[in-house]
């Protein structure tokens, strides 16, 4: 049948295609602040474009993934992990007949509340605010989407769709929860989230657990002997130097890398599809009501990863070159914050408002959580230009 370019597409259902069991516009439960529908995009689509258009979502350009985004070379980073998540689960999603779009916004937002300098930044900023309630980058996450974006007229946050905040709140503890409303029910009366949620969380797991060998790999922080005692690894070495003609190594790399992803997909992908034969959900409230995720690995293919994270745990993020780097950035951060909390006026006007603003009703605690949202919104090159400014540090901060 020709499309009718003459009839807008509207923000109807938009479910052709779609198993029963898949989010969709007809059983949303739609965003907090009304919102009228756009002529032209899906709930969805429109989720997408208003976190990409988000500042928080440009400064992951400049963010780690691991190591600081300083180092030479085409190593990962916020933004390029947050596009392979994306894509991944977008595959996941179609091969599911899952929504793709819905998949594509909890993947782009999943990583919003990261602080710079990966791990190792979070870490310290959850130190500072140890007496004031912490910091934990998902629950931050959710955080920017729905409070500290602020650029909408009619409305504070982003005003994503309730599934797309669902997904991007992956843990919450049972305190926060509490206040969250029907966001926060999964976490103190048990359920899952949606399949597409839950396929972008195993996204991302397969995306960073490849991208971090290989950019171990290739940063000589990981040596390809000692990568081969993982089965999983081994396998997919062994495969492309049989089937590889360029015997580069940049080749070789590339070669194992697609190969493990693609293992690791393929396995997701039908065991989830057993599991749904099986379970036969027949709505997207079965997928919520169950107490147990559907989608996951084979039990084999988990058990080929439980060595592999084990290993990156201990030769990669806790290779000496990278604890060296975490103990700069934490001096780093712990500075920042304790001459903030000090004199708020170093801060930028805008966070000097808000610290005045918090600090009426909180008192000291919202002095620090303004602050910590300052720090974490900093790309990893932004806080070290502000570092230099405020501590006239002489020169670059080697790392
Ligand atoms: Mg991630």
């Amino acid at each position: 049948m020709a499309v009718d370019l003459l009839e807008a597409r509207g923000g109807g259902p938009n479910q052709a295609g779609l198993a029963p069991y898949a989010a969709s516009e007809s059983n949303s439960l739609g965003r907090r602040y009304e919102d009228p529908p756009d002529p032209y995009r899906t709930l969805y689509q429109r989720d997408c474009d208003r976190i990409i258009h988000s500042a928080a979502f440009r400064s992951l350009e400049y963010k780690t993934q691991v190591m600081v985004n300083q180092a030479e070379g085409s190593f990962r980073t916020r933004l390029t992990h947050s596009l392979e998540v994306s894509k991944l689960s977008r595959t996941l999603a179609r091969a599911l007949r899952l929504n793709e779009e819905l998949c594509e916004a909890v993947a782009l937002a999943h990583d919003l509340g990261h602080t710079p300098f990966g791990h190792a930044g979070q870490d310290a900023l959850d130190g500072c605010m140890k007496e004031y309630g912490g910091f934990e980058h998902n629950l931050q996450s959710l955080r920017v989407i729905d409070k500290l974006e602020h650029k909408y007229a009619g409305f504070q946050g982003l005003n994503l769709s309730f599934e797309t905040r669902e997904g991007v709140l992956k843990r919450c503890p049972k305190e926060i929860a509490e206040n969250l409303g029907p966001l926060g029910e999964r976490f103190l009366k048990g359920g899952s989230p949606t399949l597409e949620a839950q396929l972008v969380d195993l996204a991302d797991k397969i995306a960073y657990t490849n991208h971090d060998l290989d950019d171990g790999l290739r940063l000589g922080l990981l040596q390809l002997q000692e990568v081969r005692e993982l089965p999983l690894f081994s396998r997919a070495h062994d495969e492309a130097k049989r089937d590889t003609r360029d015997p580069s190594r940049h080749a070789l790399l590339h070669e194992i890398n697609r190969r493990m992803i693609t293992a690791m997909m393929t396995d997701l992908i039908q065991t989830t599809g057993e599991r749904i034969r099986e379970m036969r959900p027949d709505s997207l409230q079965a997928i919520r009501g169950h107490p147990d995720r559907l989608a996951g690995f084979s039990k084999e293919m988990q058990a080929g990863l439980v060595p592999v994270t084990r290993f990156l745990q201990e030769n990669f993020y806790r290779h000496y070159q990278l604890v060296r780097i975490t103990n700069k950035v934490a001096r780093v951060i712990r500075d920042m914050f304790d001459s903030f909390m000090d004199k708020p006026r170093l801060l930028p006007t805008e966070s000097y408002r808000r610290v005045c603003e918090k600090e009426a009703t909180d008192g000291e605690a919202g002095r620090a959580r303004v602050i910590a949202d300052y720090i974490a919104s900093l790309s990893d090159r932004h806080i070290l230009a502000e570092y230099r400014k405020i501590f006239n540090v002489p020169g670059q901060i080697e790392f």
